[in-house]
C-alpha cells in the first residue's frame, strides 16, 4: 500500500491533462495525510512497538481515513504492531450491517464487530425530544473499553480531527467554563487503556476529500434520529467564517493549545500565584501586559487583539 494514486470516479470522463492533474493533487493530499498523522503519533508517542491499536470504526468519513492512513503508515514504520478493526453495531434502524464486514474483510483487516442494542436503552431511558448522544456515548465508551480488553487491544485508537478538538475547545470555554480541549493522547475513564487520536493534525476537510477520493461506502451518522448538538453548529460556522473571512486565525488558535503559558492564565492549581517572589532574574519571555501592541511579536501571523471580533 506505498504509493497510493487516488482516482475518483468522474475522472474517466475528463482530459488527460486534468486527470493528471487530480492525480497529482491527490497524491499530494494522501502524502499530507501520512505525513501529519505521523507527525501526531511521533509527537504524543501514540504507538510504540508491540502494541495492539483498535481501531474504532464507526462509518464515517474519518474513522475509514484513519484506519487506511494508519494501515499505510504501519508499512513504513520501523516498528512492529497490530491492527484490529472495531464497529460497535447499537442497532439503529436501518443500519446497514453488512457494509463495514464486506469492506474489511475485502480489505484483509482483522476486525470484530459488536452487537449491542444501545439504541433502545437510549430511546427508552432518554424523554422524546431530549438530547440523547450523551447518554449513547457513555454507553458506547463503556463496551468499546470491555471489547479492548477482551481483544488484548494496547490502544484504542479514535477517528477525531483538528476540527473536533478546535470546536471542543470553544464548547467547553463558551459554554462550560473551562479552557479544556480534546486531547490528542489520553488515559480511558477506566484507567485501564490509553487512546489515541492520530488525526489531531488533519483537517477535516482533508478527511472530507480524502473520503471522496477514496469512494468509502461512507454510513450515514443520523440513523438514531438525533438531531446534530445545536451548540456544536454554532462553532462549527464560526471556525468556518474565521477559515473564511480570516486566514491563519484558526491556525493560531491551534497552535495555541500546544503553546501553553500557566503563568499567564490564572488558574492558581496550574501556577503557584500565591507563593510567587521575585528572583531578581529577568524573563525574556515575559509580561508584555504594558505593550502599546499586545501581540506585535514580529510573527505576520500573530493577530492582534484588536482584530479579534
Ligand atoms: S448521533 Fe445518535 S448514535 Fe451518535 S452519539 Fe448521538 S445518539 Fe448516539
Amino acid at each position: 500500500m506505498s504509493e497510493v494514486l487516488i482516482m475518483p470516479a468522474e475522472e474517466k470522463t475528463l482530459t488527460y491533462k486534468q486527470t493528471e492533474k487530480i492525480a497529482y493533487e491527490n497524491n499530494k493530499l494522501h502524502k499530507r495525510l501520512c505525513r501529519l498523522v505521523g507527525q501526531a503519533i511521533g509527537d504524543f508517542n501514540m504507538i510504540e512497538d508491540g502494541d495492539k491499536v483498535m481501531v474504532c470504526l464507526s462509518g464515517g468519513k474519518d474513522s475509514y481515513g484513519l484506519l487506511d492512513i494508519l494501515l499505510t503508515l504501519r508499512e513504513r514504520a520501523p516498528i512492529n504492531f497490530d491492527i484490529i478493526a472495531v464497529n460497535l453495531d447499537q442497532k439503529q434502524p436501518n443500519f446497514p450491517a453488512h457494509v463495514l464486514p464486506e469492506y474489511l474483510t475485502k480489505l484483509g483487516v482483522p476486525f470484530h464487530i459488536e452487537n449491542q442494542d444501545t439504541y433502545s436503552i437510549v430511546k427508552r431511558v432518554i424523554p422524546e425530544g431530549k438530547t440523547t448522544c450523551s447518554l449513547c456515548s457513555r454507553l458506547r465508551r463503556g463496551i468499546l473499553y470491555r471489547v479492548a480488553d477482551e481483544l488484548g487491544a494496547t490502544k484504542i485508537a479514535l477517528g477525531h480531527h483538528r476540527d473536533d478538538i478546535l470546536e471542543t475547545f470553544f464548547l467547553n470555554m463558551f459554554f462550560g467554563g473551562k479552557l479544556k480541549g480534546m486531547p490528542a493522547k489520553l488515559q480511558s475513564d477506566d484507567g485501564k487503556h490509553i487512546v489515541i487520536r492520530p488525526l489531531a493534525y488533519v483537517k477535516e476537510v482533508d478527511m472530507e476529500r480524502y473520503a471522496e477520493v477514496k469512494g468509502f461506502p461512507i454510513i450515514p451518522c443520523d440513523l438514531c434520529g438525533s438531531q446534530e448538538n445545536l451548540q456544536r453548529k454554532q462553532i462549527k460556522a464560526m471556525l468556518r467564517d474565521w477559515e473564511k473571512k480570516t486566514p491563519g486565525r484558526v491556525e493560531n488558535v491551534f497552535a495555541a493549545l500546544s503553546t501553553v503559558a500557566p503563568s499567564h492564565l490564572m488558574d492558581r492549581k496550574l501556577f503557584d500565584f500565591v507563593g510567587l517572589q521575585a528572583t531578581g532574574v529577568a524573563s525574556v519571555d515575559g509580561d508584555i501586559a504594558f505593550d502599546e501592541e499586545p501581540c506585535s511579536t514580529g510573527s505576520s501571523n500573530i493577530i492582534s487583539f484588536q482584530s479579534l471580533d
